[in-house]
């Protein structure tokens, strides 16, 4: 007997339904499946593949609707966040519906013959998918995986399993056959680990913690597996004094509270050019404090919902007791896992809340003096997945985001995620990058003949 699950309504902290977790046999038999199933997906003619995945999004798009639904209730999502999420997959689906006639290899001169290279699919890959965007992760890894020639066991996360089951269901519906796409909830040190130590899963895609990524990896090497890496990330957004500053701070908010903080990419610290430090303080705060918060299911103007479990919400709160709150929104209250959008002024770089993940909707301001010292405080971390930088000045724009360690900036704006483009993390956020006309191709090896004549 499977061991059950109990989701819960973040926004309500009702329970909404088990889901069975998969055992280590369940694990080892879905496994198994992907790898026969491997011999005939790869052999899929390249315009077949194609179609399969094109008619996948069709199938998706019209299903928008539910999946959203799925995410607003088991996530907490807002109406907008999870029409967009659903989108996402369907969209990744048709840009690497383009790849599998792409998949192409190398002519290179060599003497006394004919030198080809050629991109192999890898077999079976596990992908290990967050709960803070269920969707988006899932399709990231599977679409550009499937376009290749693999076959993909997926486990969601423990928390948030509903809309990648729906996904699977979709995928038969689609056309795909058995085994190709396979959803596995189940618990990380169970399923996500036999990923890790099954000789028959030649590639792991994580997402999560750092934490967990580094343990991964560590499993990866004892049989030089492939491993792609999406880890955490402490973000920031760098103000000059030359920028429209109400801009700024009224775009600011969004690029850290949008799901609730619970987002890689969070700009979590804001640094502000100590000229316009105060102004920006005196703009940032009715954009904090409007911000609305609401219970997402029943309104569908809100901005930000809840948190995704309790324990989630506990740990938001004890950074917050140890820092001083200079301004915050508002919650609705209830049972549901609340923290409301909240700003810390700090002037120590060693603070814990300045320099740990928080992944809740807390941000950090800090001044800073000129452009050198900017980059050195965005720096002085252990991670480096994203960030923004706002100037009128576009040369100094580019030399700071050329500056920044960090794999995905943006200069006047907060955008920086694209399925066309790539994604990835320096430092601790990461390892390789998702997306981006190459994600096929991190799926293959490339093989080398040489023909003598
Ligand atoms: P987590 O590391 O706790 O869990 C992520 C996934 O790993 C889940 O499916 C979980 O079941 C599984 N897992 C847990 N222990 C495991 C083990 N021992 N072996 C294999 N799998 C295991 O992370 P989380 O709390 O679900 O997600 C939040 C984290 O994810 C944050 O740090 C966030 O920054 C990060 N994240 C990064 C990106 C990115 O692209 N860089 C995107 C989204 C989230």
């Amino acid at each position: 007997m499977s061991d059950l699950f109990t989701l819960v309504n973040p926004a309500t902290a009702v329970p909404i339904q088990d889901v069975p977790l998969a055992s280590l046999g369940e694990a080892d038999a879905a496994i198994a499946a992907a790898h026969e199933a491997f011999a005939s997906w790869r052999a899929v003619a390249p315009g077949e593949r194609a179609r399969l995945l094109r008619s996948f999004a069709a199938v998706v798009d019209a299903h928008v609707e539910e999946l959203a639904g799925l995410e607003v209730r088991n996530a907490g999502h807002t109406w907008g966040n999870a029409r967009w999420e659903a989108g996402n997959v369907r969209d990744c689906l048709n840009y690497y519906a383009g790849a599998p006639e792409r998949m192409f290899g190398r002519q290179i001169p060599v003497p006394g013959g004919t030198d080809v290279t050629f991109h192999e699919p890898l077999g079976v890959v596990g992908i290990i998918v967050p709960w803070n965007f269920p969707m988006p992760v899932a399709a990231w890894g599977f679409a550009p995986a499937l376009a290749a020639g693999n076959t993909v066991v997926l486990k969601p996360a423990e928390l948030t399993p509903l809309t990648a089951i729906r996904l699977g269901e979709l995928a038969l519906e689609a056309g795909l056959p058995e085994h190709v796409l396979t959803v596995l909830p189940g618990a990380g040190p169970v399923v996500g680990e036999r990923f890790v130590t099954h000789p028959l899963v030649r590639k792991v895609t994580f997402t999560g913690s750092t934490a967990v990524g580094k343990r991964i990896m560590a499993g990866c090497a004892e049989q030089v597996k492939r491993v792609t890496l999406e880890l955490g990330g402490k973000s920031a957004n760098i103000v000059f004094a030359d920028t429209d500053l109400a801009t700024a701070a009224a775009t600011a908010p969004y690029a850290v509270f949008d799901n609730a903080g619970q987002d890689c990419c969070a700009r979590s610290r804001i640094l502000v050019e100590r000229s316009a430090y105060d102004e920006f303080l005196t703009h940032l705060q009715p954009a904090v404090e409007g911000f609305r918060v609401a219970v997402p299911e029943t309104d569908e103007g809100a901005e930000m919902g809840p948190l995704i479990s309790a324990g989630q919400q506990a740990r938001v709160r004890s950074y917050l007791d140890e820092a001083e709150v200079a301004f915050a929104g508002t919650t609705p209250g209830g049972d549901g896992f609340w923290v409301p959008p909240s700003v810390v002024t700090v002037d120590d770089p060693g603070a814990r809340i300045w320099r740990e993940e928080v992944f809740g909707p807390v941000v950090a301001v800090m001044p800073f003096d000129d452009e050198g010292h900017a980059v050195e405080l965005a720096n002085a971390s252990d991670y480096g997945l994203s960030g923004s930088i706002f100037t009128d000045d576009l040369g100094r724009g580019l030399r700071v985001a050329r500056a920044v360690e960090a794999g995905n900036l943006s200069v006047n704006s907060h955008s920086a995620v694209r399925y066309w483009t790539p994604f990835g993390g320096y430092k601790q956020s990461g390892l390789g990058r998702e997306l981006g006309p190459d994600a096929p191709m991190s799926f293959t090896e490339e093989k080398n003949v040489f023909i003598s004549h």
